[in-house]
């Protein structure tokens, strides 16, 4: 084991080097990582340095949804997807179960947490999740943000026979889109400012155009204007469930219309108990076309390329790298 990764310096600046292995201690499991893919936070990381508020310090490796295979630990040989998660578990926010809104929270890949464009990891074991054969080496890496839609359509509430609005249509987005019509979503509404993003929506069976009245609506996008979208477009009584992260400054938000409309305003982060194998269980029942999202798949010795394709090529939607 060369602890061989792939380390951001600072922005632009990616090279190929190597971390120690972590030590393996009871509870953890060591998973040499077989498939990453690439997300909008690990783009911002690589093209401005930062994202948000987080800024690289020191050198760190990117990559936070993957999959791979136990090598040390209990389920040796086991293919698992990866959980990224790096709650304390031991605070009270912990304990009553909402580890991903725990104070002291960190995900893997988000700096100074390494991520996963490495050779290994050592996790929790309970974040190393079994993945059947019906889960692809080929589409493993989407298990991450599939569980990011799973969580959204669980604080969503039930979608059953409801007319749903989707506004954003990258990944997440599209993602949301094939889990609410998998939960029997009368209708999927999608809406994006581009035209490629929506053609997608549509083959995956979205009604895109004009949103009419919903009951449930995702915002995927974080852009201002599509939040204003979502929030006028919801009957009285309606949901609307924050996924993206709203841009700065924060959106002039209609609470005028949410106090008159009895409107439910949810926040979503991550994901928290139960979505990962929620989302592997959606996989694996074929209800999800995670092949669809995959615009391009490089080596592992081509990462480089790989971030700056996914950054500079507007077409793209999830870029993948293979170990
Ligand atoms: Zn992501
Ligand atoms: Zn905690």
């Amino acid at each position: 084991m060369t602890g061989a990764a792939v380390l951001l310096h600072g922005a632009r600046d990616l090279r190929f080097g190597s971390v120690p292995p972590e030590d393996l201690v009871p509870g953890r499991v060591r998973v040499a990582v077989r498939g990453v893919g690439l997300c909008g936070s690990d783009l911002h990381y690589f093209a401005d340095g930062r994202n948000g508020a987080t800024v690289v310090t020191a050198p760190t490796v990117l990559g936070h949804e993957g999959f791979g295979v136990i090598t040390e630990g209990e389920r040796a040989g086991q293919r698992v997807a990866i959980e990224p998660a790096a709650p304390c578990l031991r605070c009270p926010v912990c304990l009553a179960g909402h580890y991903n809104v725990c104070p002291d929270h960190t995900c893997l890949g988000s700096p100074p947490a390494h991520g996963l464009l490495r050779e290994s990891v050592v996790v929790p074991a309970q974040f190393a999740h079994p993945l059947p054969p019906a889960v692809s080496d080929e589409v493993a890496p989407l298990i991450e943000p599939l569980a990011v839609a799973t969580w959204a359509l669980r604080r969503g509430g039930p979608v059953a026979g409801r007319r749903v609005l989707v506004t954003g249509a990258g990944p997440i987005g599209l993602l949301v889109l094939q889990a609410a019509r998998a939960q029997g979503a009368a209708d999927v509404v999608v809406t994006d400012v581009s035209p490629q993003r929506l053609a997608a929506a549509g083959a995956l069976g979205a009604t895109t155009g004009e949103p009419g009245p919903c009951d449930v609506a995702f915002d995927c996008s974080g852009a201002p204007a599509a939040i204003r979208t979502a929030a006028a477009a919801l009957v009285p009584g309606g949901t609307l469930v924050l996924v993206g992260v709203p841009g700065e400054p924060a959106p002039a938000f209609p609470l005028q219309l949410l106090q008159r409309q009895e409107l439910d305003v949810r926040g979503c982060f991550r994901y928290g108990p139960g979505a990962f194998a929620t989302a592997i269980a959606l996989a694996a029942s074929g209800q999800v076309d995670l092949a669809a999202l995959v615009t391009a798949r490089f080596p592992f010795a081509e990462a480089v390329t790989a971030l700056t394709t996914a950054l500079t090529d507007r077409a793209q939607l999830k870029v993948l790298i293979d170990f």
